[in-house]
């Protein structure tokens, strides 16, 4: 079956997608319906840690499918048990609630912090986020996110996220009052084009946090799971957090995200927080498994070891093309481009077998799977070096 012999207008259009149809991946590779094989640095947006169909995910879903799916949220099921297990003994954080979405963690946050606010804190409910910040889709994590783009949509916005800019500490301070209840970051803001708050922020506004008795609330979503070369991105700043979201990697592609919180803060009553697939024992057998994988030793080390290399080869382009910084951590690294030329990069990626993505038009952001080779980031850094070589071929054809 061909790409083009599929009709993609029985979809609702969410945003522009090229007119490629997926059939199957293998690692850091995925083939479309007309058999062409494409280099894959975006892995589902930073989800599938262990690149694509890996063996050891297939096998854990097989086996979990045949044992049970589904047992309802309203009774316990081991496999919730043992992941919010193994969430404890890896984590600074005792208690977890496991979610669908990015963003069902966060709402799921945001309301755990209003209910503490409420309970012991004098009704306070404000939580003090950042610009350019990317929290999720529901009105809530819209609100708290800061994405420009999203300033007038969906109006009237859920109220209480005070904003203020990344890495200024004084501003945080000023904004604190007796209705705030918190404050709320991704420890490196990878849709905003992987803008990274640095350790002496994030070990202030821990600092800041507990002199002020709120909470310091990190979205891990994209940041967790072994991206940054740790397990938990707070791990380089020691900025233990009070509450702490989970996604993406944690369910190696599988619909799973967590809420993680210090016992303290664990104030939901029945009936507060829920939802039907929340904890279901197939995603449960998925988690269980990447930490496994992600647990092993040298795991993390190798992720640590192979973002350095990605640096020193994007660098490497830099130098020789006239580009901007190469910044990130571990496997979450961006390129800057000093001009808008990312989205015509990614195109001409696109043709060549290379998917890549550029959250910002001057900048591409690059998170391959964990387990990505060296070989095959060679294989990138060539194809992008080949792109940015003909530049003028493509931008003629403009
Ligand atoms: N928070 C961060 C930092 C993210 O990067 C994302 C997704 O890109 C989300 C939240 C939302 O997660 P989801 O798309 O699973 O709802």
């Amino acid at each position: 079956m061909k790409s083009k012999s599929y009709s993609f207008d029985s979809l609702i259009e969410i945003t522009k997608r090229p007119p490629i149809c997926f059939v199957e991946g293998r690692g850091s590779w995925l083939t479309d319906a007309d058999g062409k094989k494409y280099l894959d640095f975006i892995q589902g947006w930073a989800v599938n840690c262990l690149g694509h169909s890996p063996r050891v995910l297939a096998e854990a879903l097989a086996k979990q499918s045949k044992k049970l799916i589904n047992c309802s949220p309203a009774f316990y099921n081991e496999g919730m048990v043992r992941l919010a297990e193994l969430i404890k003994k890896h984590s600074c954080l005792q208690r977890t609630f496991f979610a669908n979405s990015g963003a069902e963690a966060n709402e799921g946050a945001i309301k755990l912090a209003r209910k503490w606010g409420q309970k012991f804190r004098n009704g306070a409910y404000e939580i003090i986020t950042m610009d350019h910040a990317f929290h999720g889709r529901t009105l809530a994590t819209m609100a708290a996110s800061g994405k420009p783009e999203w300033a007038q949509l969906y109006e009237p916005k859920v109220s209480g996220f005070p904003k203020v800019p990344l890495n200024d500490l004084d501003a945080v301070r000023q904004a604190i009052h007796e209705r705030t209840v918190g404050v709320m970051l991704e420890p490196i803001q990878g849709e905003a084009g992987v803008l990274m708050a640095t350790d002496a922020f994030l070990k202030g506004l821990r600092d800041l946090t507990r002199e002020k008795g709120i909470l310091l609330i990190l979205d891990e979503i994209q940041t967790g799971m072994g991206r940054t070369g740790k397990l938990f991105a707070y791990e380089h700043s020691g900025a233990d957090p009070d509450i702490m979201t989970l996604g993406k990697g944690l369910g190696g592609g599988v619909p799973l995200a967590a809420l993680v919180a210090r016992e303290a803060v664990c104030c939901f009553e029945p009936g507060d927080q829920g939802g039907t697939f929340n904890g279901n024992s197939l995603m449960m057998a998925v988690g269980i498994a990447v930490f496994k994988e992600m647990t092993k030793p040298g795991f993390l080390a190798k992720v640590a070891e192979k973002g350095k290399y990605l640096q020193t080869k994007l660098e490497a382009l830099s130098a020789k093309f006239g580009l901007g910084e190469v910044r990130g951590r571990g496997l979450l690294t961006a390129l800057e481009l000093n001009e808008e030329i990312g989205p015509r990069i990614v195109e001409e990626g696109l043709k060549k077998g290379l998917l890549i993505n550029s959250p910002r038009k001057n900048t591409l952001r690059f998170m391959p799977a964990l387990n990505v080779s060296r070989t095959e980031i060679n294989q990138m850094t060539a194809i992008l070096g080949k792109i940015l070589e003909t530049r003028g071929e493509w931008e003629e054809k403009k």
